[in-house]
């Protein structure tokens, strides 16, 4: 998602900028276009720049965190507990599948073959696309919690709408979360800590980095006093690294408090039977593999050996 530094302000300088990114990206093969914005074929090097941000991110949470790898479909009914619809209606993605019979089969085909309409024959689906990665954990949680909380290590493939012809804003993308689940101050240690230990891990990646308060971008009236609610008590902090010079730095990863939110959408409760608090500390990994191709040049085998040794080690 977005800092609205970030929404606003697209002239044609950055798009210019954006484009460039994208056509060199084509060019090195490191990316395949499709015939949509935000959507790309990967490489093999991309891939294996993949790989190795993955395994740094696994490398700050083992031993202390459970590794739990979600698809990049989430259930219906997690997504409804989520709120995300009523906050972000626009980066939603919603599934739906053909459950007809022969008679809605010949009409879902005939309108295929006019070119009309036919997914008005389609039905939601008990799934929709993931929107954050840590989604789906929570409903595992549902229940008392052990005294020291819930500590995990999520991956997968999130959607969210927003094409853009910047390649650094795609609409599916890999998210690897860091997340406590316990009570309040365990959620804000574990967003503080593992902000500087990303902070840190991505500098010896050789980024540059900044961390700056941020807010989502909540959708319409109600959203900009939620967004300003979120900047006030300081609920959302980005780590940015400087992409394009037109442009404010690109957020790369975020750690977010999200206070109650989950716990009580989930029924989650601490030891002593509060709500439980939540927080994450998310990794965009294709942003970050974008970031590094930017910095270190386009061929990933020519690197700095101080970056490879830690990617690959
Ligand atoms: P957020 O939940 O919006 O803070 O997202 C967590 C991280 O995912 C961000 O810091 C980005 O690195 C990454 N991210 C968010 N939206 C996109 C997108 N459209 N394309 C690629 N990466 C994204
Ligand atoms: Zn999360």
């Amino acid at each position: 998602m977005t800092t609205p530094a970030e929404t606003i302000g697209i002239g044609a300088s950055s798009d210019t900028a954006f484009v460039e990114f994208r056509h060199e990206l084509f060019a090195a093969g490191l990316l395949h276009p499709t015939s949509v914005d935000g959507v790309y074929g990967k490489s093999a090097a991309y891939e294996r720049i993949v790989e190795g941000v993955l395994a740094s991110v696994t490398r700050l949470g083992v031993g202390r965190f459970e590794a739990v790898h979600f698809p990049p479909v989430l259930a219906r009914s997690t997504f409804d507990r989520t709120g995300y619809l009523s906050s972000f209606p626009d980066l939603m993605g919603s599934l739906h599948v053909f459950e007809g019979n022969d008679r809605a089969h010949t009409e879902l085909v005939r309108r295929y073959e006019a070119d009309g309409d036919w997914s008005e024959i389609l039905k939601p689906a008990e799934v929709v696309v993931c929107s954050a990665a840590c989604h789906a954990l929570y409903p595992l949680c549902t229940g008392r919690l052990p005294e020291a909380g819930r500590w995990f290590e999520i991956q997968g493939y999130c959607f969210r709408h927003e094409p853009s012809p910047d390649p650094t804003r795609m609409q599916t993308f890999r998210m690897h979360e860091l997340v406590c689940v316990g009570d309040p101050d365990m959620a804000v240690t574990h967003r503080d800590s593992g902000l500087a230990d990303g902070l840190r891990m991505l500098r010896d990646l050789g980024l540059e980095m900044d961390a700056v308060p941020a807010n989502d971008p909540f959708f319409g009236r109600l959203g900009t006093i939620l967004a300003n609610t979120q900047l006030e008590e300081a609920l959302k902090i980005e780590g940015v690294t400087p992409i394009y010079p037109t442009e404010k730095p690109t957020a790369i990863m975020s750690a977010n408090y999200a206070q109650d939110h989950f716990g009580s959408s989930f029924s989650i409760e601490t030891a002593s039977g509060n709500v439980a608090h939540s927080s994450c500390v998310a990794f965009g990994i294709d942003r970050i593999t974008l970031a590094l191709l930017h910095a270190h040049g386009l061929d990933p085998y020519r690197w700095p050996p101080e970056v490879t040794d830690r990617l690959w080690r």
